[in-house]
C-alpha cells in the first residue's frame, strides 16, 4: 500500500514539473513515506527523520514532507519533536497535501491524485481499492493510522485500471488491509466478485491479484469467482497468524483454527492448483512452547508456497499494548522466527521442486545480474535468460532448476497463454 501511495504521489508531482532525484542530497523537495507496523520499521523511521536533519541543516530552505502510518493523530506534538519537518500528512490525506502546496505558491493541477498519471505505467501496477480497516486485530495499529474502510467507488477503479492497460500495463493488484471488504459502505455495495467480473471485461489485462484477505470474511463467492474468471490469478494470501484458538482469540481474529483449516480445504477443493502465501506472527504476548507448536503444526499441514512471519512487537495505542505484557523473551522469538523459515525453507523447496519440467507463464518485471525476471501466475519469482528486450511480456518458461525462493528457466514462446502452472 506504501509502495502504491508513493508512485502516485510521484507522478503527480512529476505533473507539476517535479523529478526523481538522484540522492535526498539533490532534492528540491523530500517526501517521506513512512511504516510503523513493527517497532523495528518506527526505529527506521526515527533514524531517517534525523538523518534528514542534517540534510536539512545544510540547505534550510528544502521542504520535507512526512507521510504515512507513522504520522498519528497528534500531529502537533509531532511538529514540535521535529521541527525540521515542513509537513505531517495522514497516508491517503491528499488535499493536505495540496493546500501546502497551494500555500507555499506551487501551481496544482486538476488531475484527480488518485489517478496514478500512467508515463511511467510498469507491466504489473497496485491498485488500491480500500483503505483502513474496522477489524481491531490487537495487536494491529493500521486501524488507529489508516482510520475505518473507505472503499473507492467501482468505477474509478475500472476508469484507473483501463488507463494504465492502455499505458502497457498488463496485470494489476487489488489493494486493501482487507480487500473482503471491498463496497460494503458504498450506496450499490458492490462486493470484490462483481469489481473482479468488471474488471475481467477490460480487454488488454491479461492478469488480475488481489490482497489480502481476512479469513473471516472471505466469501464462498469469491473463490468461485476465482475459479470462472482466467485472468484472476490462483495465487491467494491468507494470513491466520497463529495455530492456537487462544492466541488467536487473544488477538482478535474472528475465526478458529478449525474455521480457518475449512476455509483453506474449500479453496483447494474448487482451485486445486492454488498457491497460498500467509502471514504469522511469533510471540505474542503468553504464547507457550505448546501453543507455538501449533503453530508450526499448521504450517506443517497445510503447506504454504510462501510465509511471512513477523515477532510481536507492542505497538503503543493497540489493545494488545494496554491489555498484555510483551512477556516472551527476544531471543525466544528469534527462535520461534528462525524455526518457522527454516520449516518453511523446506516446504517451499519441495513444492517448488514439483514445478520442474513444468511451463509457466511469467510477465517480465526487468533484468537483474544478466537474467529477465518476472512472476508466474501463482507469484513464484522466475528467472531466464534471452537476448532481446521481453520487458513487459508474457512468456511462456519451462522449468528447470528451482529453490525455495525462485525458478529459473527457458523460453518455451512469447505468447500470451491461459495456461496455469
Ligand atoms: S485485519 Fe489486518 S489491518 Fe485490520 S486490524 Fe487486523 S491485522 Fe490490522
Amino acid at each position: 500500500m506504501n509502495k502504491a501511495e508513493s508512485q502516485r504521489i510521484a507522478a503527480y508531482l512529476e505533473l507539476l514539473g517535479y523529478q526523481l532525484a538522484p540522492a535526498p542530497q539533490n532534492a528540491d523537495l523530500i517526501i517521506l513515506n513512512t511504516c510503523v507496523v513493527r517497532q523495528s520499521a518506527e526505529d527506521k523511521v526515527l533514524g531517517t527523520i534525523s538523518y534528514l536533519k542534517g540534510i536539512k541543516n545544510g540547505n534550510p530552505h528544502l521542504p520535507i514532507l512526512v507521510t504515512g502510518c507513522f504520522v498519528n493523530s497528534k500531529v502537533e506534538q509531532l511538529e514540535r519533536r521535529f521541527p525540521h519537518i515542513d509537513l505531517f500528512f495522514k497516508p491517503g490525506d491528499y488535499p493536505e497535501l495540496l493546500n501546502w502546496a497551494q500555500k507555499r505558491g506551487i501551481a496544482v493541477s486538476k488531475t484527480d491524485i488518485n489517478l496514478p498519471l500512467t508515463k511511467h505505467a510498469t507491466p504489473d501496477a497496485f491498485v488500491p481499492i480500500i483503505q483502513g480497516c474496522n477489524n481491531f486485530c490487537s495487536y494491529c495499529i493500521v486501524p488507529y493510522r489508516r482510520g475505518r474502510e473507505k472503499s473507492r467507488p467501482l468505477m474509478n477503479i475500472v476508469h484507473e485500471v483501463s488507463r494504465l492497460v492502455k499505458c502497457g500495463t498488463k496485470e494489476v493488484t487489488l489493494l486493501g488491509q482487507n480487500v473482503n471488504s471491498y463496497g460494503h459502505d458504498l450506496p450499490s455495495q458492490p462486493d470484490l466478485s462483481d469489481l473482479l467480473a468488471e474488471l475481467y471485461n477490460i480487454d488488454g489485462l491479461a492478469r488480475i491479484r488481489f490482497l489480502t484477505n481476512h479469513p473471516k470474511d472471505m466469501s464462498q463467492k469469491l473463490i468461485k469467482t476465482i475459479v470462472s474468471l482466467d485472468k484472476v490469478c490462483e495465487h491467494i494470501s491468507l494470513p491466520f497468524q497463529a495455530g492456537d484458538n487462544d492466541i488467536l482469540r487473544a488477538m482478535r481474529r474472528g475465526y478458529t483454527i478449525e474455521q480457518y483449516w475449512q476455509l483453506v480445504s474449500t479453496i483447494r477443493n474448487y482451485i486445486p492448483e492454488v498457491a497460498l502465501s500467509t502471514d504469522a506472527i511469533v510471540g505474542f504476548p503468553g504464547e507457550t512452547d505448546g501453543q507455538f507448536e501449533q503453530t508450526l503444526a499448521l504450517l506443517s499441514e497445510i503447506r504454504f508456497d510462501t510465509v511471512h512471519v513477523a515477532a510481536y512487537s507492542p505497538r503503543p495505542g493497540t489493545i494488545a499494548s494496554r491489555k498484555y505484557q510483551d512477556n516472551v523473551p527476544p531471543e525466544i522469538k528469534k527462535e520461534r522466527l528462525n524455526k518457522i523459515e527454516a520449516l518453511q525453507a523446506k516446504i517451499a523447496a519441495e513444492i517448488n521442486s514439483r514445478l520442474r519440467g513444468r511451463i509457466v507463464e511469467v510477465l517480465v518485471e526487468g533484468k537483474k545480474r544478466g537474467k529477465w525476471y518476472g512472476r508466474a501466475r501463482s507469484n513464484k519469482l522466475v528467472f531466464f535468460e534471452n537476448d532481446d528486450d521481453c520487458s513487459g511480456q508474457l512468456i511462456n518458461v519451462t522449468i528447470n532448476t528451482t529453490s525455495p525462493w525462485a525458478l529459473q528457466g527457458e523460453i518455451k514462446s512469447k505468447r500470451l497463454s491461459k495456461n496455469k502452472e
